[in-house]
């Protein structure tokens, strides 16, 4: 067997901003191989794995790795020829989710193509993950391991929140603060589309429909910042379903800086409970400032992507959320 046989391997779905770590993530990694990654205009397979860099430079030049040379297809249904053709243990999907119902629609391709392995999303919203635990069902008769939340938030701080509660009786309050920085808005579109969805006066179909221009002149007006507060984020539903407390008790909110590489706070965790001597408490943990939104998403990724595949290998399949399960360190 050559060493790329031992590896896991991965694929990509969505190679925007965390797509796009993501190759960068897994290129010095020893556990994992990138073979596959998609676009909304194609994708490139090679089952002797993807150069990160390379993808990166056609990408950013191209719009598609449809172009990348001679292992990329140009395809309007990329997702669905990828699964077909391609030998992947595990996909993460870094995928707009627009509109809300678009990972569902997703994950129902791979079970109506009967795909089987692993695969892991960064979901947002309350309501879109909500659409993926009505499939749980389905995930498993498929003999699909889906691990859903596993970005930052929800994801690493969900994860966080859960291990926090422990040292309590009650909890009374579990509050996450973000702060994003990054550079140019354009290397997370969809990113910062569906973070304005959550201001008031939008929804998601009104960030949907905006254009790269209107984007802009909205982000002109707020000086590139954007004040996020009471989200509907699935950290609360996620926390619920872990039997930590009621949803109503967890809050998220944040602020992106999409000028500035700098974030404009520290994003930070705080875990208040009753402990069994009655006394009440506040945890905080608070990421280290230097660590980027990419590298918050997409290690917890491949962490829940590990997990998911012992899981698989276990047989046991169906939806897992980041606040049940352990991420597993990729070397
Ligand atoms: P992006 O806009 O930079 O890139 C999206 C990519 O998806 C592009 O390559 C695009 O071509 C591709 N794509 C779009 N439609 C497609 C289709 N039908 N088939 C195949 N490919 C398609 O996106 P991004 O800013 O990297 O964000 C990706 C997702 O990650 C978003 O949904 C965002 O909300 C989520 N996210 C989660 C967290 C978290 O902590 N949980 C943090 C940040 C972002």
């Amino acid at each position: 067997m050559t060493a790329a046989q031992n590896k896991i391997k991965v694929g990509v779905l969505g190679f925007g901003g965390l797509g796009q770590a993501a190759a960068k993530v897994l290129a010095p990694k020893q556990e994992m191989i990138l073979v596959a990654a998609a676009d909304h205009k194609g994708y490139a397979y090679d089952r002797l794995g993807l150069d990160a860099d390379i993808c990166g430079k056609i990408y950013q030049e191209k719009d598609s790795l449809g172009y990348l040379e001679p292992h990329g297809m140009l395809s309007n249904n990329s997702i669905q020829d990828l699964l077909e053709k391609a030998d992947v243990d595990g996909y993460f999907l870094a995928l707009p989710n627009l509109p809300n119902t678009f990972m569902a629609s997703v994950a129902q391709q791979f079970i109506d193509a009967g795909w089987r392995g692993v695969l892991v999303d960064a979901l947002k919203r309350t309501s879109a993950m909500e659409q993926v635990l009505e499939m749980r069902e389905a995930l498993q008769k498929a003999g699909i391991t889906y691990m859903t939340g596993c970005g930052a938030t929800p994801g690493l701080l969900t994860a966080v929140a859960a291990i926090a509660a422990q040292s309590y009786a009650e909890i009374h309050d579990i509050t996450i603060t973000f702060g994003v920085g990054i550079a140019n808005w354009e290397a997370y579109r969809a990113t910062i589309r569906e973070d304005i969805a959550h201001l008031p006066g939008f929804d998601v179909e009104k960030a949907r429909a905006m254009s790269d221009a209107e984007v802009e002149s909205f982000l002109d007006k707020t000086e590139g910042i954007i004040t996020l507060e009471k989200m509907e984020h699935a950290d609360d539903i996620m926390l619920e379903l872990a039997g930590i407390c009621s949803r109503d008790r967890v809050t998220v909110g944040g602020v992106v800086d999409t000028r500035n590489a700098k974030k404009p706070l520290s994003t930070n965790v705080k875990v208040t409970g009753r402990t069994f001597e009655g006394k009440t408490s506040t945890h905080r943990f608070t990421l280290g400032d230097e660590t980027s939104m990419a590298a918050n998403v997409c290690g917890p990724a491949f962490g829940y992507l590990k997990a998911g595949v012992s899981l698989y290998r276990r047989g046991l399949y169906g939806l897992f959320t980041a606040a049940e399960i352990m991420p597993q360190f990729v070397k």
